[in-house]
């Protein structure tokens, strides 16, 4: 038997036989807060904040009914850096792969718990927010005829705490599915089925660009991401269409470029792998496609821009006397949900202030400012004389 939080008293007996590990190396796990424990009306389930015995980081174990259910994380998908060998590499053992639209916003499962939908964050945490919107866009007899399964899918919209974009023709937020998995091994759908039963339930799908076979697939691909580039949207997922091997993932170099462009804003606080892999994929890129002079050009140009740009805004700011701040908004129906929202963030650690609510038909609009303190002082310092 194992008491995994004295506090509430909650006892997860048979935790241990269900993951197939050691009762003491169970107790480890939760003494060193490698699984915790949620809170308020979801504190029966318990998250995983490192991979543990094949089982990933973000996913979520509960009781239900006596029995143990398991929401695996969201695996990590690879990123393909040459087009041509990346494809015939990867999937050397198949045929043909499906090249599906990769929408840029942030990452939620969607399962019923106790009855109700609920949204779990890449790491394993209840999105209040998240939640609030599984349950007005997503038709929920699909958890009642289908308990077993779990839909993954992108948040995307300008309505968006955490990446908003007004890239897309989305007026708030809109959930794209992109994967049904079964809970507990994680098993994905092949991705006809998938496709078939997310619009059996008149689901919002991510874009199907076809079906290819590898022969052609890099060259079709590269065509893809030049038009989706133009329209800024981020790139592409290439899956098996049987979801054995996994999926591999390619961006536009706009997209690439956006990402830049929002991180050097706040250069202090984006961690510099971030960075850095971002200009590692230009170079990459510019080879492949054989660029002519005026291309390259343009993509030193692009990307130089997306550097040089926000960071001159920021420094500028600042220099006015000025705080900069990360401002997103959200969208909600309840009151309550940003109460439960707000305490979210704060358990996260997430600075953020927040506007009065404002009414917008039957819904209500808040902005959220995010402080980036360390961008603010380091550049505040630098400005009246700090050395590097
Ligand atoms: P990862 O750990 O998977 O590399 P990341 O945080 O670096 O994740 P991304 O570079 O955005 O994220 O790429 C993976 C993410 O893309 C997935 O976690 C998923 O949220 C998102 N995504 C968007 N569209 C799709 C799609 N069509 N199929 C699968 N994932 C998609
Ligand atoms: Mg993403």
């Amino acid at each position: 038997m194992h008491t995994l939080d004295s506090k509430t008293d909650v006892v997860l007996d048979g935790a241990a036989e269900y993951l197939n590990m050691p009762h003491s190396r169970l107790q480890e796990l939760v003494d060193k807060r490698d699984i915790r424990q949620n809170w308020g009306e979801y504190q029966h389930l318990f998250r995983f904040d490192t991979t543990v015995a094949g089982i990933q980081n973000g996913s979520v174990l509960y009781q239900r009914n006596g029995n143990f259910e398991l929401i695996r994380g969201f695996p990590k998908i690879r990123r393909a850096m040459l087009l041509e060998p990346a494809v015939h590499n990867h999937f050397s053992t198949i045929d043909s792969v499906v090249v599906e639209e990769k929408m840029n916003g942030y990452n939620i499962r969607v399962v019923s718990i106790d009855d109700h939908p609920v949204a779990i964050t890449r790491s394993g945490y209840i999105c209040p927010y998240s939640t609030e919107k599984a349950k007005t866009l997503l038709d929920a007899s699909f958890f009642h005829d289908h308990p077993d399964l779990v839909l993954h899918g992108e948040m995307v919209g300008p309505d968006n705490p955490y990446v908003p974009k007004d890239i897309y023709d989305i007026e708030s937020l809109e959930f794209f599915v992109f994967d049904i998995r079964k809970k507990g091994t994680g098993e994905p759908y092949p991705i006809k089925e998938r496709r078939r039963l997310a619009s059996e339930y008149n689901f919002t799908q991510v874009h199907h660009f076809g079906e290819f076979s590898t022969d052609v697939a890099p060259e079709k691909i590269q065509q893809i991401i030049q038009d989706l580039g133009a329209i800024e949207h981020e790139g592409v997922m290439i899956k098996d269409p049987e979801m054995i091997v996994p999926p591999i993932k390619y961006t536009c170099s706009q997209s690439n470029c956006g990402d830049l462009r929002h991180a050097f804003k706040f250069y202090n606080e984006v961690g510099r792998d971030y960075l850095f892999s971002r200009v590692v994929r230009e170079g990459f890129q510019a080879v492949e496609w054989n660029e002519g002079t005026q291309q390259l050009d343009e993509r030193c140009l692009r990307l130089g821009k997306s550097i040089i740009y926000p960071m001159m805004d920021t420094i500028r700011h600042i220099g006015e006397g000025e705080r900069i701040a990360d401002n997103v908004q959200i969208r909600v129906r309840d009151l309550d949900t940003v109460d439960k929202f707000k305490e979210y963030l704060r358990r996260l650690g997430v600075d953020a202030i927040f506007s009065a609510p404002k009414r917008i038909g039957d819904e209500y609009l808040l902005s959220i400012k995010k402080p980036n303190r360390s961008t603010n002082d380091k550049t505040d310092a630098i400005l009246k004389g700090d050395l590097w």
